[in-house]
């Protein structure tokens, strides 16, 4: 049941022999999951040197200006990308003056990347070390990214330097099992791996579905037996965790998705007895800030982004107004970002902080707010299996929504006109994750999302994760 030796070495080239006997009790141990996916890292020796030079900039250059625009190494990051992706080309023109025209350049959004992303990516890449990956859809339609290795990997100094702003030290400093990204949904990848450069920790993509382990008991004795030291999840997962009797005692939760309830956070911190940090994060951009330990709001993390709070045309709004948040740089080297609009709305508050950094904080920050809904058993199930559900079909736009009552809507903006005639199988397949006994009105409206605002919502429900 061991791994094909070159497959190890191509998925994680640095593997030590302890980083190999290590995995290998991970992935055969009797109370393992049904693992149905291999993955590594991929890093190599330089990466680890680009890592290290990413993280002495990250802790070394924290500091961004009001007023001011974008810092000169964003502004040279826009004039590299002028000449090396369409998108970048589209949006400024030679001899613009980047700084004094900032707010002329359009935003970018999701749908750029959903319709035309081979306009984003940068016309000389080599794409022998792009892997793709899939957003979630915990809050809409998901989306495919591409991503390198390095930039991927960059996750681990950014959360070694958010654990340390919160009293925590790096998981590398345990030994052992450094990290178990934790999901409860109907499907979803797992595997185990090590990290280099976490010094060869282990790592796994579990999920809490009992369906997913070999017997009843499994899933208390793996996390008994491979103490991860730290939990990252989202706060649907980590809420199943919470009630699913697992005794784990990590050193900190790391919540991947920003709308945390203070209910929710203070329960959780409490049931786990450790700091649960909020980290502000979409698969597009990477991680974007860290919950300050101190204040309020979200510190920027990394110095290879500029971060805006912007108005409907597109124009920075001031200091301490709320706008959409925007991002520009990044890096992805597979989707450099220009004005990336997150569907998030904040302020940006360049004040002095309390606790020290120097970075800016976005405040006020509204996420696109996770959700449950409810079976008719009263079992939890999350919009990420809704959004799967609906993925096969054509649909541009959708609103799913439950009462109190457990009486479910859903609303479809369709791809094509003329569509409805498969409603039947929309309901089948609505019907495969909800369960019996519920009712569902579904709704065909072709201008969904062209309203006002233009946001549609995905997900909306009465029941909040803490009850
Ligand atoms: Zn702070």
């Amino acid at each position: 049941m061991g791994m094909d030796p070159q497959k190890l070495r191509r998925l994680t080239p640095l593997i030590t022999a302890d980083g190999e006997r290590r995995l290998a009790s991970m992935r055969q141990d009797i109370h393992a999951p049904k693992w149905n996916s291999e993955a590594g890292d991929m890093l190599t020796a330089p990466d680890i040197d680009t890592l290290k030079v990413f993280r002495d900039k990250m802790e070394n250059r924290r500091t961004q200006k009001p007023g001011e625009g974008p810092p000169n190494s964003i502004l040279a990051f826009v004039r590299e990308y002028r000449h090396r992706s369409l998108y970048f080309m589209e949006r400024t023109h030679e001899g613009m003056d980047l700084s004094r025209d900032w707010a002329l350049i359009g935003l970018s959004s999701r749908e750029d990347i959903a319709t035309r992303p081979e306009t984003m990516i940068p016309l000389d890449m080599d794409l022998e070390r792009m892997v793709v990956y899939r957003t979630a859809g915990s809050t809409g339609h998901s989306l495919y990214v591409p991503n390198d290795p390095v930039a991927v990997a960059c996750y681990q100094p950014m959360l070694d330097f958010a654990l340390a702003r919160h009293g925590v030290a790096s998981p590398a400093a345990f030994g052992g099992t450094a990290c178990f990204l934790v999901g409860a949904q109907a499907r979803t990848v797992t595997y185990p791996t090590v990290l280099s450069w976490w010094d060869g920790a282990g790592f796994a993509k579990i999920n809490l579905n009992p369906d997913q382990w070999p017997g009843d008991d499994s899933a208390r004795r793996y996390f008994e037996k491979f103490a991860p030291a730290i939990l990252t999840g989202d706060p649907i997962s980590f809420s199943r965790l919470a009630h699913s009797g697992i005794e784990t005692r990590p050193t900190a939760l790391v919540t991947t998705a920003v709308a945390m309830s203070d209910g929710l956070r203070k329960s959780l911190s409490e049931r786990f007895r450790c700091p649960v940090i909020d980290w502000y994060s979409l698969t597009e951009t990477g991680p974007i800030g860290y919950a300050c330990p101190v204040s309020d709001g979200y510190h920027v993390l990394a110095h290879d982004i500029y971060v805006e709070a912007v108005d409907e045309d597109g124009a920075p709004v001031g200091p301490g107004e709320r706008g959409e948040i925007a991002i520009t740089g990044g890096r992805n080297p597979f989707l450099p970002l220009l004005r990336y609009r997150t569907g998030d709305w904040g302020a940006m508050d360049y004040s002095p902080c309390q606790c020290g950094d120097p970075a800016p904080r976005i405040t006020m920050l509204e996420g696109r707010r996770p959700v449950m809904f409810k079976r008719a058993d009263g079992s939890v199930v999350n919009p990420v299996d809704i959004s799967s559900a609906l993925r096969p079909f054509s649909i541009v736009q959708t609103q799913f929504e439950q009462g109190r009552d457990l009486r479910c809507r859903l609303v479809i903006r369709p791809h094509f006109a003329g569509w409805q005639a498969r409603e039947e199988d929309i309901r089948r397949a609505i019907g495969e994750v909800m369960g019996d006994g519920l009712s569902l009105e579904v709704e065909f409206d072709p201008t969904l999302g062209d309203r006002a605002e233009g946001k549609v919502i995905s997900y909306k429900s009465d029941f909040l994760l803490e009850d």
